[in-house]
């Protein structure tokens, strides 16, 4: 069977896919449909963090599957979702929370939050940041601060304005007594794998403070021990008043949640959002699957194998660096500045075995699954000095 080409008839032309049909999967190793094996330091983007085949997660699908139901709607509940925003309301010291099924989706909720929180002093202006992601629906395409998403889709929502990343100046010069929330991504992940500069993320939550704005981390990429701690901004000693999660939070199951802390709790009432598939039981219970084994020691790994990658690719940056300009990120959320074109890199990659993607217009990006091992990270090393000593 020819899935790619049934796939090029019959799909929109919305991605551009690299043509290899995945058939099996095992550790952090991807098969295609030829037999060919890949080390994925994709990880289908930030979102398999515990890895393929898991045993845990299998038995924790059956062990859903054998109640009979994955889905019963928000109009009763189910055996896992309470249990799921119990976890992550402990873990993150939070209060309450919303679950959905994709990142954008857990923003348009935090979005509608912020509006709805406005509404009493009359102001519905909020500040998101330039090279930020948020997604691809309408709201979330607005606070994301790239015109190439957004180019065609005109008009967007209004009153969403943007200040630059680690300019706390840029931030100060857009209120105006009008901004009810400010949207800011502890870690840039599509934009390149910029990190917040220490002070930024303080100085976003005096001002904040001091002006009674909502102050919402999208933690989507960043979330859920991908930085090496719990969430990122737990590195700069900061707490959002509401946060989304999503990615890795349902093991490769549509799931995200909008978390609110002390201040955001009480915004929503009965009937004014909703979502169908939200916290259905089967996402709701792998949620707590990546928890148990995050609290299990994988987080103080991800801290130690990031330096590992880091060390790993400063050692190639400093060795190419005719092609290479520098290395960026935390734990294992990763990039490699290039001086040439990424796409290059990745299909030499994919030709010898290794599975790398792209952020923002340079920089070459690495999300392995968080249960990787040293001795894979060693391979896709040498698989990538391979790659340079030959471009
Ligand atoms: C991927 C991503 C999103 C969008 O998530 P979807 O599930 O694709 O809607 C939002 N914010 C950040 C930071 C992301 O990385």
């Amino acid at each position: 069977m020819d899935y790619i080409k049934i796939a090029k008839e019959n799909f929109m032309n919305t991605y551009s896919q690299n043509d290899i049909c995945i058939d099996k999967a095992d550790g952090v190793t991807l098969y295609d449909t030829n037999g060919k094996s890949y080390i994925d330091m994709v990880a289908g983007i930030a979102v398999n963090a515990l890895g393929y085949n898991n045993e845990k997660i299998k038995e924790r699908v059956m062990e859903v599957l054998s109640s009979g139901y994955f889905h019963v709607s928000n109009l009763y509940y189910n055996k896992w979702a309470p249990l799921a925003a119990e976890r992550i309301n402990k873990v993150a010291k939070s209060k309450k929370v919303f679950f959905a099924n994709s990142g954008a989706e857990a923003n348009e909720a935090a979005l509608k939050m912020a509006r709805k929180y406005g509404s009493s002093t009359n102001r519905s202006k909020v500040i998101a940041f330039n090279h930020s992601f948020h997604g691809r629906t309408y709201g979330a395409l607005t606070l994301t601060g790239q015109q190439k998403y957004q180019s065609g889709f005109y008009p967007v929502l209004s009153d969403i304005v943007y200040a630059d990343y680690n300019d706390i100046e840029s931030v100060k010069n857009l209120l105006d007594g009008s901004i009810c929330a400010i949207f800011a991504e502890p870690i840039q992940g599509e934009g390149g794998i910029i990190p917040a500069e220490e002070g930024f993320l303080k100085e976003l939550r005096r001002i904040c403070d001091e002006n009674d704005i909502l102050l919402i981390f999208d933690c989507v990429q960043c979330g859920l021990g991908r930085s090496g701690k719990m969430f990122a901004f737990e590195h700069y000693g900061v707490t959002p008043d509401i946060m989304t999660l999503a990615k890795a939070l349902g093991c490769g199951i549509p799931f995200s949640a909008t978390v609110a802390f002390d201040k955001a709790k009480d915004i929503l009432h009965p009937g004014e959002h909703a979502s169908t598939f939200g916290g259905n039981a089967l996402a709701s219970a792998l949620s707590l699957v990546l928890f148990d084994e995050l609290e299990n020691g994988l987080l103080e790994d991800v801290e130690k194998k990031g330096e590992y990658l880091k060390k790993g690719l400063k050692k190639i940056k400093n060795k190419y660096d005719d092609k290479c300009s520098g290395v960026r990120g935390m734990g294992l959320m990763l990039g490699l500045d290039l001086k040439i074109k990424p796409s290059d890199v990745i299909r030499r990659c994919m030709q010898k075995g290794l599975l790398v993607c792209s952020a923002g217009y340079s920089v070459l990006r690495f999300v392995p699954p968080l249960v990787i091992s040293y001795s894979d990270i060693d391979k896709a090393l040498l698989i990538l000095d391979e790659v340079f000593s030959e471009l």
